[in-house]
């Protein structure tokens, strides 16, 4: 009989989550993960007090009550808001687009004067179809050029008529002064580090740093009745069938004295600026200290051995990604979970949940 009930390959937190479930139930768990660390890309790292997110800057923001109650058993969340600005050419915005971003650009003052103005720019289309379109339908070609345009082609390197519009309407635009990021209705940051949560998950079961399951998938899979795979889907099938896009990034920090920018995050929308954002970790945490952790986030092709981020939403990809699902679903042993084995962008809410919901069913 095998020694595990359950093989999670990758420490992320969908397998985290996944593993702390099973491991809670009785069952008997363990973790691999090729990396020196545990929590895959939401793994932060402290730095004289700062806890630096090594991946991107990570905000846990969800409406759902269980995923709300699940993350609350391994951590306090401090009152965090995401309230980015833009920088654009020597100007600062108000961002997301609100009251204030409208009044900083035209000087409207009321929702009713807003509305108007707005009314006055768009380009109407009806049921458009990508994110060009979508965006010039709501808020007209300056408001796309300033926040959207060079922002979006510089992340996804990609025609923004060739993007879909579901990666827009992940931002509100508001006709208040409401500049949350976010509409839902729990938002923070773990007091301590996303580390610190997750290792608390973590609490009693087998993790093995350092393991590559592609190096001795034999052994591996021999010792668990079942493999919880939440890599990327295409190397688990040695990308037989082709390769899945995704978008890769790479980070320059910067140690410094004072604070740099005032708040968390400012995004860089202009094309010709070749990082997306500047991250200042402190501002993550409500503790002023004298030294700051300044991170630009560069946008950048992906290449098979690089870490992976953003998955590319295409048509193409989707199709791809259906066939292998279709292969992964022939093998009776084998469950697939996370960003990167669904080749979905999940916000963290929902790895939760899926890692919940898998759990529960298997
Ligand atoms: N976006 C943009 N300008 C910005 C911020 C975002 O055009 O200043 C667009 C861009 O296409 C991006 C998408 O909105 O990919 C979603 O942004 P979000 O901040 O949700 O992405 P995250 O980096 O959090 O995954």
């Amino acid at each position: 009989m095998p020694q595990y009930d359950y093989l999670v390959v990758g420490c992320g937190l969908f397998g985290i989550a996944f593993a702390q479930k099973q491991f809670e139930r009785g069952k008997r768990v363990v973790v691999i993960e090729k990396r020196g660390h545990i929590g895959g890309n939401c793994f932060t790292e402290n730095i004289g007090g700062i806890n630096v997110h090594r991946y991107g800057p990570h905000i846990f923001h969800t409406s759902n009550e269980t995923a709300w109650k699940y993350v609350n058993r391994f951590t306090r969340f401090n009152h965090f808001v995401n309230r980015p600005k833009v920088r654009y050419k020597d100007k600062l915005y108000s961002f997301p687009i609100n009251l204030m971003t409208l009044y900083q650009l035209y000087g409207v003052k009321t929702p009713l004067e807003a509305r108007t103005k707005l009314k006055a720019v768009v380009i109407p289309k009806e049921n458009p179809d990508n994110l060009e379109d979508w965006v010039l339908s709501q808020v007209g070609p300056d408001i796309y050029e300033i926040f959207i345009k060079g922002y979006t082609e510089k992340q996804w390197q990609k025609e923004p008529k060739d993007l879909p519009v579901s990666l827009i309407k992940r931002l509100p635009i508001r006709l208040t002064f409401d500049d949350n990021y976010y509409n839902d209705k729990y938002q923070g940051i773990p007091i301590g580090g996303y580390t610190s949560m997750l290792r608390k998950m973590l609490e009693g079961i087998e993790v093995k740093l350092n393991a590559d399951y592609f190096a001795d998938k034999g052994y591996w899979d021999s010792i668990a009745n079942t493999v919880v795979y939440t890599g990327k889907i295409d190397e688990y099938f040695d990308y037989k069938l082709g390769a899945l896009e995704y978008r890769g990034l790479r980070f320059e920090d910067e140690l410094l004295k004072g604070n740099y920018q005032g708040n968390a995050v400012i995004n860089y929308t202009e094309r010709k600026i070749p990082f997306t954002r500047i991250i200042e970790h402190k501002h993550f945490q409500f503790e002023d200290r004298p030294q700051t952790v300044v991170t630009k986030e560069f946008p950048k092709q992906y290449h098979k051995e690089d870490i992976p981020y953003y998955p590319v939403d295409t048509a193409c990809n989707k199709k791809l990604y259906e066939k292998y699902r279709k292969e992964a679903e022939r093998k009776k042993s084998l469950l697939l979970g996370g960003r990167l084995a669904t080749h979905r962008y999940l916000d963290m809410d929902d790895v939760v949940l899926s890692a919940l919901e898998l759990a529960e069913e298997s």
